[in-house]
């Protein structure tokens, strides 16, 4: 048996954990990456996937299970016309294969029989420990995808704005909420943020509103953070957000309203409004460091 792993680079850490997946359901596993120099066109991608699956007889298709392993993987199942199982934790091939599916943030675990081949299969982040392969096929997208496979495709990339150090890596993060009542009013927590050398988060809500783009987002549908300490301010703690802060070593959550429910997940409580607490904490950081 054949497994195809598509690595979305072959130093990235979640594909590496896809590799290992893979090499435990068994046979030979076959890594695949795609030349740097191609734009990301998933259709396309998935297409050059389908025609070294069928041509390797893949017994199963994995990848990991970041946005573009899904979004690949996605487009895979749809031109096989096959399942797709993504986030799972583990696997066991068979006919059908069973399957244990990471949902809800974490908070379930499902298992699923699976009918089809090829498997279709998405790992959920560290659910194993990477292994580097050993050799990748690095190749360019694949002649047979189509024109309207490129009508989708990343044409140009545009750095984020914010310097220094990014929200996935931060040892401290500074969150705001719906609580801060405007783009404008990320002034404050910017402050704290700098003052820190930490990064700005923000919850849903905010992203909802525009106020943030949603790379500053935290959450289930946002970036996972395991800070040394997240400073939540205006933050309700809605089930979808402590999904991506749970990593965080510390919480502090600043919010008027007594019975938020992230005070139930906080280390320290401050019980006010972030626009008074949030510039205090920062004039008194000043005073302390004589700046
Ligand atoms: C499928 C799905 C995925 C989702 N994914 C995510 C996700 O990845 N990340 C995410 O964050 N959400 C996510 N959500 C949305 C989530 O359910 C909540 O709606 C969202 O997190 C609420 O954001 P919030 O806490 O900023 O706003 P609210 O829940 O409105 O809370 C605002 C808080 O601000 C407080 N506040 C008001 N004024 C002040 C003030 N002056 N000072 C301090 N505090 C103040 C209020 O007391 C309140 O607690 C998802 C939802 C769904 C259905």
């Amino acid at each position: 048996m054949t497994t195809l792993v598509f690595m979305e680079s072959v130093g990235d850490e979640l594909s590496q954990q896809a590799v290992t997946f893979a090499g435990g359901l068994g046979g030979e596993v076959a890594a695949v990456a795609f030349d740097p120099s191609e734009a990301y066109a998933p259709a396309a991608w998935a297409q050059t996937l389908v025609a070294l699956a069928q041509e390797r007889s893949a017994a199963a298709v994995v990848a990991p299970g970041t946005d573009r392993g899904n979004e690949v993987l996605a487009h895979v199942a749809a031109k096989l016309d096959q399942p797709m199982s993504a986030n799972c934790m583990t696997a066991t091939p068979g006919d059908p294969a069973t399957v244990v599916r990471m949902r809800w943030g974490g908070s379930l675990l499902e298992e699923a029989r699976v009918h089809g081949a090829p498997l279709l299969l998405s790992v959920a982040p560290h659910a194993v420990a990477p292994t580097v392969p050993a050799e990748v096929l690095v190749t360019p997208v694949s002649a047979a995808a189509s024109d309207a496979d490129r009508v989708v495709r990343v044409s140009e990339t545009i750095p984020a704005s914010t310097a220094g150090v990014s929200l996935a890596d931060a040892d401290v993060v500074v969150s705001g909420g719906r609580g801060v009542g405007s783009a404008e009013g990320f002034s404050v927590i910017e402050e704290l943020a700098a003052l820190l050398g930490g990064a700005v988060g923000c919850s849903r809500a905010v992203t909802s509103a525009g106020w943030r783009p949603h790379s500053d987002q935290v959450g289930q549908t946002g970036t996972k953070i395991s800070p040394e300490i997240y400073i939540a301010c205006g933050i309700s703690g809605a089930t979808q957000h402590m999904a991506g802060c749970k990593g965080a070593k510390r919480l502090l959550a600043v919010n008027p309203d007594g019975e938020a429910s992230i005070f139930a997940s906080a280390d320290y409580a401050v019980i006010g409004d972030l626009h008074e607490v949030v510039p205090a904490i920062s004039a008194e950081i000043r005073k302390v460091r004589g700046t």
